[in-house]
């Protein structure tokens, strides 16, 4: 499968990695939309949150465990941050592989526009 998440994930293309686990992985967006701007990934394939089942409740907890991790690695954690996910094209996803956007480092505006 050509995912690129699938191979930042598996080291099998560059990106600058936060921490990485079993079971996920950060690393800084490419064109940052703010500061701070870290993705948070399931290591395994999963197109959107809407492919998310009830057998994923562990990995779901990891994942938002790890955006609070990105956070405070970051040092954002204090001064407040936004944990998004775009789902599907509607919602302003264009990779398909389920990431959370982990935003700080200035003053979020809502709604999002
Ligand atoms: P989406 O619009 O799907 O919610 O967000 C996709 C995000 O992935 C965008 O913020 C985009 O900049 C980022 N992105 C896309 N391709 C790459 C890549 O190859 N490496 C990294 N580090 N970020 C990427
Ligand atoms: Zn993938």
């Amino acid at each position: 499968m050509d995912c690129i998440f699938c191979k930042i994930a598996a080291g099998e293309a560059p990106a600058k990695i936060l921490f990485r686990d079993d079971d996920v992985t950060a690393f800084f967006d490419i064109h940052p939309a703010a500061p701070t701007h870290v993705l948070v990934i399931p290591n395994r394939h999963i197109a959107t949150l809407n492919d998310l089942t009830d057998d994923d409740v562990g990995l779901a907890g990891r994942l938002v465990l790890a955006c609070k991790r990105a956070a405070f690695e970051t040092g954002i954690a204090d001064s407040g941050y936004r944990v998004l996910d775009n789902v599907g094209a509607g919602g302003g996803q264009h990779v398909w592989h389920v990431h959370f956007h982990v935003l700080g480092g200035r003053r979020m505006a809502w709604p999002p526009t």
